[in-house]
């Protein structure tokens, strides 16, 4: 069996204060001089029975978390730790998502916060030899004009490289708000040629994911793994070449299904549609991104081979450039390449 931390991948999912440890969030928290609760900081903070997990209480730890984040050396510590995380885990490319709302107030305002996140992506590429790009995020609680407003301040940043916005993305609790209200937003960021990747399919089933892909248009749905439970929606994700990024911690951490045996990564990736494995929030649900192909092959017995498969899926549904995913799968296809023989080490001692 082959090292999955070494299997080059795009990782998609990621939420920027979810990408923190549990030490560093700890960190944050001592200097800050901020209160969180002290199931967050146990490293398992959605243990407890199924029934009790769910959305609000996630939110509620993720708003705790948030909290801690004061300043542009945090904003920056963040995407920093993200990115070395990800290339110790064999991530080429990692997507960060991002809603600069919650922390303007600390560094003057959300152009301010954008342009710190970008910079930081770009130094933190460097630093660890992996593409780090954004998604810019709005969230379904706020009004839909904040979106815009975000749409059009992600749009001048578009971009396909490290340091650049790279896509446009839909957060927050998708049983809040009008999907049809955020139409216009969409529409800004895919005309400045950005990724549509609106959260979608995960605490609402298949009949939102239509209404997804009618309104939004989107180029890769965040979860959508509730597409499954409708043949003609799952049709319709895999007939648009939608990629969905697919979650299997963070949909057990918040009850969609009772256990990661439950997630549908076999009957998606059958179907043909194009998934790409994401951690979400590593903080919240203690595991990542490499624990997620640790999943698919122990419990939904994928091997090698389909495994680097998941990988190419991940790196073809990113917005990297062509010739960065051409690189990224030619190194994929070296991960899976058989072991060259090696020279036999007793060679010529016989007379000895
Ligand atoms: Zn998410």
């Amino acid at each position: 069996m082959r090292d999955l931390a070494r299997l080059p991948k795009a990782h998609l999912h990621l939420h920027f204060t979810g990408s923190l440890s549990v030490d560093s969030l700890r960190d944050l928290a001592q200097a800050r001089g901020v209160r969180v609760p002290a199931s967050l900081l146990d490293g398992d903070p959605l243990r407890v029975p199924a029934t009790q997990r769910g959305w609000f209480r996630f939110q509620r730890l993720y708003d705790a978390a948030r909290a801690c984040v004061r300043s542009e050396a945090d904003m920056r510590r963040i995407v920093d730790e993200a990115a070395a995380a990800d290339a110790a885990e064999g991530s080429v490319r990692l997507e960060l998502q991002v809603d600069p709302t919650s922390y303007a107030p600390f560094v003057g305002g959300i152009t301010p916060a954008v342009e710190i996140v970008l910079d930081a992506a770009k130094a933190a590429s460097a630093a660890h030899g992996i593409e780090v790009a954004i998604v810019v995020a709005a969230s379904r609680i706020r009004h839909p004009l904040d979106a815009r407003t975000l749409a059009r301040l992600a749009a001048r940043y578009a971009g396909e490289g490290p340091g650049e916005v790279v896509g446009f993305g839909l957060s927050n609790d998708e049983r809040s708000g009008r999907t049809d209200a955020f139409r216009a937003a969409f529409r800004i960021a895919r005309d400045a040629g950005l990724a549509a990747v609106p959260h979608g399919g995960e605490l609402l089933g298949p009949d939102h994911v239509s209404v997804v892909l009618d309104e939004l248009r989107p180029d890769r749905i965040g979860h959508g793994v509730r597409a499954s439970e409708d043949p003609a929606v799952l049709d319709a994700v895999v007939a648009g070449g939608v990629a969905l990024e697919v979650c299997p911690a963070s949909n057990v951490g918040l009850g969609v299904y009772p256990e990661v045996a439950a997630v549908p990564l076999r009957a998606l990736v059958d179907a043909g549609a194009t998934v790409a494995l994401g951690a979400d929030d590593p903080l919240l649900f203690g595991s990542r991104l490499v624990d997620q192909y640790e999943a698919a092959r122990t419990v939904h017995g994928f091997d090698d081979a389909a495994l680097a498969d998941l990988a190419r899926s991940s790196i073809r549904a990113s917005r990297a450039s062509a010739t960065s995913k051409a690189a990224m799968l030619a190194a994929v296809d070296a991960w899976l390449a058989p072991p060259r023989p090696q020279p036999f080490a007793g060679a010529g001692r016989e007379g000895l």
